[in-house]
């Protein structure tokens, strides 16, 4: 058995979770290989690493005072070494470091040294080797990640290696300069060597017991979600959830390797396991409920639309056009509505309309903006009857006027329009007529 682990920045902030860390991976044996994130906040206010170096960067690469922020760097993780009692040092890391700055080696670069650094300290705290992911994670010419290349290189640099520590969220371009991924890309990299190793488990730990089936900010104290597929966890990110980096699927689902979400600081609790697919029944007829706010709807209608050829077509070219993707599309005989999102419409609102009137003659054009969408997601929606009638009666004794109805085609989710100041008494009702109420 063979799991790759990656830390988040929470877990890795002070010598306190340094020590939960080891813990966890000391814990079991499959657990061989280590990617963690640099640094992150050890409470509220705190401040990033990774967002430290930016700025520290910015500064120096400009010639501007970094010193004080430079030290603030500095002092993060030397606490964390004095106060593991480890005698590594970075002193001549950090000179490099800061030669570097000055010499514009990229933004990049910069940031990365978050994972670096702290992929040093950790490795000197577990007695595993250190790989530079440097050597190991490759871009291609165009800053696109190189699957390839990185995934022959490492599989053979990890084949005879039984204990390792790769830093997260970075890699080298064919010019041998660093680039990063987009932030939170550690869980990419995890990803990556899960699949490079073929794990039997990629875990990824952070500090929320795995994915819930709504936002906390919005229901109090929801349920965690103990198993969920692929194509639901990108339904329900896609409209806001997140856990977990959007890219860090694609490496190990190829591979049919699942992940499993767990908590640093509660090590025993069961998390979420997202997995390809699965038999497994899922507690509640709905996975998870997630969704945004700030939708427009523009309602096209004209008299006998539905016998004019490509009329469909020349309404999205008009969006297309103007730079802007539709989110939704629900169409009646003769009316058809575009969602988009509204500070994308906003920019370009009078060319669309110009553009649609102009392409296709209506007979009205209506825009109502302020709409928040709820996607409701679930795989058990498909074998439930009256799943939609539960929904629909829920929000209506909430009083909420649902002002848009779309049923993906995969039936995993009903995707629901309402007005933005009606959004969380619209998911609140939701939660409670599946979950709450346990139906
Ligand atoms: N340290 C990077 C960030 O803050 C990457 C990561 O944590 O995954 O975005």
């Amino acid at each position: 058995m063979v799991k790759v682990v990656k830390f988040g920045g929470s877990s890795l902030a002070s010598a306190e979770q340094f020590k939960k860390v080891a813990d966890i991976i000391h814990a079991d044996e499959a657990r061989r290989f280590v990617v963690p994130s640099a640094p992150g906040k050890r409470f509220d206010d705190d401040t990033k690493v990774t967002d430290m170096l930016y700025e520290c960067y910015a500064a120096a690469s400009k010639g501007k005072d970094y010193k004080s922020i430079l030290q603030k760097i500095k002092d993060r993780y030397n606490e964390i070494i004095s106060e593991l009692g480890l005698s590594i040092n970075l002193e001549k890391e950090f000179d490099i470091m800061e030669a570097c700055f000055i010499g514009k080696a990229g933004r990049d670069y910069a940031a990365s040294r978050g994972e670096h650094l702290n992929g040093m300290v950790l490795a000197d705290y577990l007695g595993y080797e250190f790989i530079d992911a440097a050597e190991v994670i490759f871009f291609d010419d165009n800053g696109s990640f190189d699957a390839d290349r990185t995934n022959e290189i490492l599989a053979a640099r990890l084949e005879n290696v039984e204990n390792a520590v790769i830093p997260g969220f970075y890699g080298s371009m064919p010019n041998d300069t660093i680039k990063t991924f987009s932030r939170g890309g550690s869980d990419v990299t995890g990803s990556i060597v899960a699949k490079a190793v073929r794990a039997d488990l990629y875990e990824n730990w952070t500090d929320v017991s795995g994915f819930l089936i709504a936002d906390p900010r919005v229901i109090d104290n929801p349920k965690v979600i103990k198993t969920i597929t692929y194509k639901e966890l990108r339904e329900l990110s896609y409209m806001g959830a997140t856990v977990l980096h959007e890219d860090a699927i694609f490496p190990v689902r190829k591979e049919g390797i699942p992940i499993n979400i767990k908590n640093t600081n509660a090590p025993d609790d069961e998390g979420t396991m997202i997995v390809e697919s699965t038999s497994k029944k899922p507690d509640y007829t709905i996975t998870g409920i997630a969704g945004k706010r700030g939708f427009t709807a523009v309602s096209i209608e004209k008299d006998m639309m539905n016998l004019e050829l490509g009329f469909g077509r020349k309404i999205l070219e008009v969006f297309e056009k103007n730079g802007l993707s539709f989110e939704h599309m629900p169409s009646g005989i003769d009316t058809m509505s575009i969602i988009v999102q509204q500070s994308e419409f906003e920019k370009t609102e009078q060319e669309v309309l110009a553009g649609i009137h102009r392409n296709t003659q209506p007979d009205s054009i209506e825009i109502e903006s302020d709409i928040a969408l709820i996607a409701v997601v679930g795989r058990g929606m498909k074998s439930t009857r009256g799943t939609a009638g539960r929904i629909f009666s829920a929000l209506a004794h909430a009083h909420v006027n649902v002002k848009m109805i779309d049923q993906g085609s995969s039936e995993l989710n009903i995707i629901i329009g309402v007005k933005d100041e009606d959004f969380e008494k619209a998911l609140t009702a939701i939660y409670d007529i599946f979950v709450t109420a346990r139906v």
